[in-house]
């Protein structure tokens, strides 16, 4: 059995986690104040996830490239395949703060939508 100490991120709080795993298995959580501190060290000691955040190719406008983000976490090891996805990717100038420029991104039911205005 292997100990993991990690500090949940879901809060400003930062309990700090023990977490036993065996295996690939969470056996069992500690120092979490919440049940989402479980989810964390759940996800992070099995499926480490994060929000990708990246620019995406503007075609026919004054700016380049603009920025965007999953709307949610995806699995870090997806973050290469992620990262090619993305450089095939454009959107045509404007674009809106909000536009979706992919649904069900890589499987993962994360949306990629864009975080600013483009023109
Ligand atoms: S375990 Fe709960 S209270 Fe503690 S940092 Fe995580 S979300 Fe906040």
């Amino acid at each position: 059995m292997t100990e993991r100490k990690l500090i949940c991120v879901s809060c400003p709080l930062g309990c700090e986690l023990t977490v036993m795993i065996e295996g690939k298995e969470v056996i069992s959580v500690t120092g979490n104040r919440c049940p989402r501190g479980e989810e964390y060290a759940r996800d992070e000691a099995v499926e480490p996830k994060r929000v990708l955040m990246t620019l995406v190719k503007v075609e026919g406008g004054a700016e380049r490239v603009v920025s965007v983000k999953t709307d949610r976490p995806i699995p870090l090891r997806l973050f290469p395949e992620a990262m090619e996805r993305v450089r095939e990717l454009s959107v045509k100038a404007p674009v809106s703060i909000g536009t979706v420029l992919e649904e069900n991104f890589l499987g993962t039911e994360a949306r990629l939508v864009t975080t600013r205005f483009a023109r």
